[in-house]
């Protein structure tokens, strides 16, 4: 095989049955993946959760992940976040000519192993090849079913689901990720890695707690002030966070400096906000802090009403700072 995607790969023909069967069925294999027939047949039964989302970031690579764990991570985390176990994943394959085939193939098992770790089994996929300077781009489906038992307390989890009396909780530091990508890109030496990872772990425990859980939602592109004022919006209530309680890592927290960023509008990949009544808020802390990648957890605001839809942050010099979502492009490509 040549060392390059060529216009071949995608094909149809030869070329392109030798790219699956050396890459994408050798390293996803699995008996529904394996029947290579026109689609996938798959059992369910009741409800499920459908989501779908592109990947298209660059570099392909970064410091702590790559474009096959985050395709993974991505579509996981918001099957996960209305209490759905993730179960199947599509992913279609757009190869740009060019495109190294080791680094294809490396990708490819990072992907694989990221979704064994998830739980998710990759059920149909599809390769594309197009004139280029050696990227690509995944588009993902993924299914997540809802077991019997966690049924009643996923039935409210909702994106309006917040009441006055709650608390607001984050998964660990914000802004890991865009600062990774972004310091790749201009070419910044740090040690600064991305957060990507699938929070399968932190669901099910905080599931299986039988905790009321009003809301979940993984803090991605735009950061946590785009997705609180979002939430605040959808629940018609007020967001009260405190910066001196938002967790950031210090190096994040410099970059940011450096360059007049603020982490409350940076990305993550693997972090997630909870808001439940505040009376549950220390429990919840501790089973996200016990479960993998929510070490860094804290409890960073409370739900009220008095000023419906708006987000407000305490800010560390005392002042109130009112918040709205992510104004103008943010980072481009950073997903
Ligand atoms: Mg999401």
């Amino acid at each position: 095989m040549a060392e390059k995607i060529t216009m071949a790969h995608g094909s149809g023909g030869k070329s392109t049955d030798e790219l699956i069967d050396t890459i994408f069925a050798k390293e996803f294999d699995n008996p529904v993946l394996d029947a290579m027939e026109d689609s996938a047949v798959v059992p369910v039964t009741g409800k499920i959760a459908l989501t779908t989302d592109s990947f298209v970031v660059t570099p392909l690579k970064f410091r702590g992940g790559d474009i096959g764990r985050l395709c993974v991570c991505g579509t996981v985390n918001d099957l996960l976040m209305r209490g759905a176990v993730p179960a199947w994943l599509t992913c279609g394959f757009i190869l740009e000519e060019g495109l190294d085939i080791g680094l294809l193939k490396e990708l490819t098992a990072s992907m694989a192993a990221t979704a064994k770790e998830a739980g998710i089994r990759i059920a149909a996929g599809d390769t594309k090849v197009v004139e280029g300077h050696g990227g690509m781009y995944i588009n993902t489906a993924g299914v997540g079913i809802f077991p019997e038992e966690t049924s009643g307390v996923t039935a409210g989890i909702c994106a309006s689901g917040a009441r006055e009396g709650d608390a607001i909780l984050v998964s660990g530091t914000m802004g890991d990720h865009h600062a990774a990508i972004l310091s790749e890109r201009m070419e910044i030496e740090t040690d600064i890695e991305s957060d990507n990872a699938p929070l399968v772990d932190m669901v099910r425990n905080l599931l299986k707690s039988g905790l009321h859980i009003h809301t979940m939602r993984d803090v991605t592109r735009g950061g946590l002030a785009t997705v609180l004022r979002e939430l605040a919006k959808a629940s018609g209530k007020t967001f009260t966070i405190r910066e001196s309680a938002v967790p950031v890592n210090p190096k994040v927290k410099s970059f940011a400096g450096l360059l007049g960023l603020d982490p409350v509008y940076m990305g993550n990949e693997g972090k997630m906000a909870v808001i439940l009544p505040e009376s549950e808020a220390q429990e919840a802390l501790q089973i996200i802090r016990k479960s993998r990648y929510g070490s860094g957890a804290a409890i960073i605001g409370r739900v009220t009403a008095d000023k419906p839809g708006e987000l407000l942050m305490e800010t560390d010099i005392g002042g109130l700072r009112r918040l709205d979502v992510l104004q103008g492009e943010g980072l481009p490509r950073i997903c």
